[in-house]
């Protein structure tokens, strides 16, 4: 039964109750009265008639204002007659009243009277103790009656007390329960109200809401898990060595690549804080250096190749740690979750490197002997002793002479960064004299300043200590620095060229005020093949970069000052000979 109907009966069951009672009440009430009202008017006020007429007989004298009292209420007897006999006796009464009338002195017929009387009065009080039965049997009816209902009444309601707040309110209550279930994930709840009501509509559209709900829940999970395989198996088939961490640095995976490479078991090192697997492991060792500087989690970082020995071949993996972000669902902030450690194998690039460096040395080293006796050719042909030549020829030959130049430069620069890419720079450290070094450097770009009327001012002092270096290549900077300050200088401009003993260290400067250096290159100047973009002189953007390679082979150091537009000073600071 629906609640609705429950409670519309049950509360109309009550109110009908209520109404029966009510009805049955005064039904009981209405009739007592009456029979009450019965004896009231009939016989009460018979005896009562019958009292006063008495009173009247009994006055001494029988005076005239006793007959008339009798009369009168005589009269109001006649008008009075409720029971059987009673018309009868009254009449009697009636008829002995006018003879006693006519003789008041018949004591015989005083007494006919008095008995008429008693007769009356006796036939009204025997009516009464009669009727007094009947409403004791009235009362005693409505009182069953009453008792009846009210009992009735109190079943019904307390089945209804007993029932429907519990019908109601158990539901609710597993209801609750479930729904707390559900919000608690546990989509396997269910209840079970087979009431044919509400409750069991409800309990109904609560399980499909549940069953849904798991369906959902298994579903998602499923495509989840599938999304985590595909998620596995892509990292396993990266080529590359991976590695994630989350945020407190427990290795979540570690592909099959990384695991080789590193000679670990899945299962020693997944759920493992990796630098507890560094202990015992090299390659985790380094790989980890700057995983726990606070950077980490900000920056993105990029290092140098490092050199791993696996699969008996050495091979060469640069390192990149990422730093993984993500912004939580319904928050703003940005929140660090982990690193993934990308090891990217370069060593088919580092082969055709080294290819390249190999071709590079070889060749340059091969063209430097025909080009040095191009060079002598020329100096043959320039001697008058070989024969005159004549002006033309002359400017032919210089042009000739500054190609070759050019062309040894070229190659030397390109040996020297062979030199420095394979690793292979000799430095010979040795006590030098500053001053012959810059003496041979100023010496070796004479002819060039010459050309642009460049004047070579140099600066030295007195007296200076000895310097810490490998002769050949910081002369070989110095030139490259000179040659730079004469190419980038305007024509009959001053290139200052120092040496100071300054903090015992030895800085040579070159200084020039030419166009200078834009400051977002000042660094990149010491790259290799870098040249300022839009410079026009020639070049090949590397004596920088090996001039940056030799001096810090001498554990010394090389920078740059520029004033954009206004010139550059390039400087070397090298450590002073300790006797
Ligand atoms: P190259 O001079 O052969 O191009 P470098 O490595 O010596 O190679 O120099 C790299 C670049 O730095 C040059 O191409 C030039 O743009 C810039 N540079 C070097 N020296 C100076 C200088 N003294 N003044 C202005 N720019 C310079």
């Amino acid at each position: 039964m629906k609640i609705k109907a429950k409670l519309v009966l049950g509360i109309g069951l009550l109110f009908a109750m209520v109404v029966l009672l009510t009805a049955i009440g005064s039904i009981y009430i209405n009739k007592l009265s009456a029979d009450t009202k019965n004896i009231l008017v009939a016989n009460y006020n018979t005896l009562d008639y019958s009292r006063q007429m008495l009173i009247a007989l009994n006055d001494d004298g029988f005076s005239n204002a006793s007959i008339l009292k009798f009369e009168s209420n005589l009269k109001k007897q006649q008008h009075n007659i409720t029971e059987n006999g009673e018309q009868q006796l009254t009449d009697q009464l009636a008829a002995n009243f006018s003879k006693l009338k006519n003789n008041p002195s018949d004591t015989l017929l005083l007494s006919t009277i008095h008995n008429n009387l008693t007769d009356i009065m006796l036939l009204n009080m025997q009516a009464i103790e009669r009727k007094s039965d009947v409403a004791k049997k009235t009362a005693g009816n409505a009182t069953l009656w009453i008792a009846l209902v009210g009992t009735f009444c109190f079943l019904i309601a307390f089945v209804l007390l007993v029932n429907l707040p519990g019908n109601i309110a158990n539901p609710l209550k597993e209801l609750t329960e479930s729904i707390k279930e559900i919000a608690a994930q546990n989509y396997s709840k269910r209840v079970h109200f087979e009431e044919h009501n509400e409750f069991g509509d409800l309990a109904n559209a609560f399980n499909t809401m549940a069953q849904k709900l798991e369906e959902y829940k298994t579903s998602n999970i499923e495509k989840l898990m599938m999304e985590k395989k595909r998620i596995e198996t892509l990292i396993n088939n990266i080529n590359d060595p991976v590695i994630g961490l989350d945020a407190k640095k427990h290795i979540l995976f570690m592909n099959d690549v990384a695991l080789k490479i590193s000679g670990l078991k899945a299962d020693a090192t997944i759920g493992k804080l990796i630098q507890d697997v560094a202990v015992n492991n090299d390659l985790i060792r380094s790989l980890i250096q700057d995983l726990f500087h606070p950077a980490s989690e900000t920056i993105n970082t990029k290092h140098e190749p490092i050199k791993i020995y696996a699969d008996n071949k050495e091979s060469y993996f640069e390192k990149q740690v990422i730093a993984i972000k993500i912004t939580p669902t319904g928050e703003q902030e940005e929140k660090f979750i982990g690193n993934v450690i990308l090891l990217q194998n370069i060593t088919p690039f580092k082969e055709l490197d080294f290819a390249k460096t190999n071709f590079i040395a070889t060749v340059s080293h091969e063209l430097k002997t025909p080009i040095s006796s191009i060079k002598m050719s020329l100096q043959l042909l320039e001697n008058a002793q070989i024969g005159d030549i004549n002006e033309e020829q002359k400017n032919l030959l210089s042009s000739i002479k500054d190609d070759a130049n050019r062309l040894l430069k070229i190659t030397g620069e390109l040996l020297n960064m062979s030199q420095v890419e394979s690793g292979n720079i000799q430095i010979a450290v040795v006590s030098a004299n500053p001053k012959e070094i810059l003496q041979y450097a100023i010496n070796a770009n004479k002819a060039s300043a010459d050309q642009k009327n460049i004047k070579l001012e140099v600066l030295l002092p007195a007296t200076i200590p000895n310097v810490l270096a490998d002769e050949e290549k910081t002369a070989w900077v110095l030139n490259n620095l000179i040659s730079n300050a004469i190419r980038y200088s305007y024509d009959n401009s001053t290139v200052f060229i120092a040496a100071k003993n300054k903090n015992n260290k030895i800085e040579f400067s070159v200084t020039d005020t030419g166009q200078g250096i834009a400051p977002e290159y000042k660094q990149k100047i010491f790259d290799r093949y870098f040249r300022v973009p839009g410079t026009k002189k020639e070049g090949t953007g590397l004596g920088l970069s090996i001039s940056k390679e030799f001096i810090d082979a001498q554990g010394g150091e090389i920078k740059v000052e520029s004033d954009f537009g206004a010139g550059s000073t390039f400087t070397i600071i090298l450590n002073v000979f300790a006797a």
